[in-house]
């Protein structure tokens, strides 16, 4: 196992606190498997039941590791981890996302997930569902998503500076799905604040209007 001190509490990101902190392992249990060759070689789990010494908000990490595949520069183990519910820093769920239209929520939150799994490919592809789903609804403009997305431009649902950003990114560009690269995190980043921002624009804030 991972020669780091005694298990008693772990640094993950906290779901609510939006940020890494100390999380108490409150219950563990771990298991090592050995290789069916026979060779010794182990494989370790240990599942976790943690809790955020700041909130104390509970959650589950997975954290694996064998003997083979150690850090060549440290000699230390190395340790892959899965977070459970999947959470990403500094973001939470867009304030009012239950109003959204259900298909346009489902796709929002699966792509959140997907970012937050660390699922940079889909999270792209994701981003891409959200606008074309907003632009379906509201029937934009366009044969391609180029011109559908200048359309919520002049629809004034999107401004244009936040228009130049998607086409820059070539985040939204005309390709087929086999030729998607994911993108950076700092520009899949800023793509979700705009695709909020839409949300809230074309969604949440009518909605607030009526009452
Ligand atoms: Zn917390």
């Amino acid at each position: 196992m991972a020669a780091h001190g005694p298990d008693t509490s772990v640094s993950i990101v906290c779901p609510t606190c939006l940020r890494r902190t100390n999380h108490v392992i409150l219950q563990q249990v771990k298991d090592t498997e050995y290789d069916e060759e026979g060779y010794g070689v182990g494989f370790h789990n240990s599942y976790q039941i943690v809790r955020c010494r700041g909130c104390e908000t509970v959650s589950f990490r997975h954290a694996s590791s064998s003997d083979i595949d150690e850090d060549p520069e440290t000699g230390e183990p190395i340790v892959t981890e899965h977070i459970y519910p999947y959470r990403l820093a500094g973001r939470k769920r867009m304030d009012g996302y239950e109003r959204l239209p259900v298909k346009v929520r489902a796709v929002y939150l699966e792509t959140l997930n997907s970012l937050a799994a660390g699922g940079s490919i889909l999270g792209t592809i994701g981003i891409r569902a959200v606008v074309e789903a907003v632009c379906k609804d509201k029937r934009t403009a366009g044969t391609s998503l180029e011109q559908r997305i200048d359309d919520l431009v002049v629809k004034g649902l999107l401004s244009p500076t936040q228009a130049r950003f998607l086409h820059k990114s070539r985040l939204l560009g005309n390709v087929a799905v086999h030729e998607i690269e994911p993108a950076e995190d700092a520009t899949l980043k800023i793509a979700m604040d705009i695709v909020e921002n839409l949300l809230q624009t074309v969604y949440i804030l009518p909605a607030a209007l009526e009452n």
